[in-house]
Order: structure tokens, then C-alpha cells, then sequence
């Protein structure tokens, strides 16, 4: 299957920020880091194609709520 270069984008991103998160945790959180991993939220977001999955949450214990999140970049889809 040939991946389209938004994918390609989105996955170099997507393992960008992740590194940059695991280095967070180890060391001080830097202000511009945060700022930055906002912007590259935005534009994965923005590239991404979308892969809609459903999910049930609990908003009380007698309670689920059904929410819709994309798998690839963990945006939650709003339908109403
Ligand atoms: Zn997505």
C-alpha cells in the first residue's frame, strides 16, 4: 500500500512528539516545548486522514457516555 505524504508527515510527527513527551518526563518542562507540541497537535490534526473509532466512557458509575476519537492522532470527533 502506498502512504500518502500527509501519512508520512503525520507519522514523523507523531514519533517526534512522543520523543519530545518522553523527554519531558526525564527533564524540566520547557514553556517553548509545550507551545511547540501544541503547534505540531494542530498540524497532525490538520493532516491527518482521519480513522474514526467509537468508545464508551464513563461519566458516572451508573452512567457511559459514547464518544468518537480518531485512532491516529487521538482527536475527539464532535458530532452534535
Ligand atoms: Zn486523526
Amino acid at each position: 500500500m502506498e502512504t500518502s505524504e500527509e501519512e508520512t508527515i503525520v507519522d514523523v510527527l507523531s514519533e517526534f512528539k512522543t520523543k519530545i513527551r518522553n523527554k519531558m518526563i526525564l527533564e524540566n518542562t520547557y514553556e517553548e516545548l509545550i507551545e511547540l507540541l501544541n503547534q505540531i497537535d494542530k498540524c497532525v490534526q490538520k493532516l491527518c486522514i482521519h480513522d474514526i473509532v467509537e468508545d464508551w466512557i464513563d461519566i458516572t458509575p451508573e452512567r457511559s457516555g459514547r464518544i468518537f476519537y480518531c485512532n491516529k492522532c487521538y482527536k475527539t470527533i464532535e458530532f452534535e
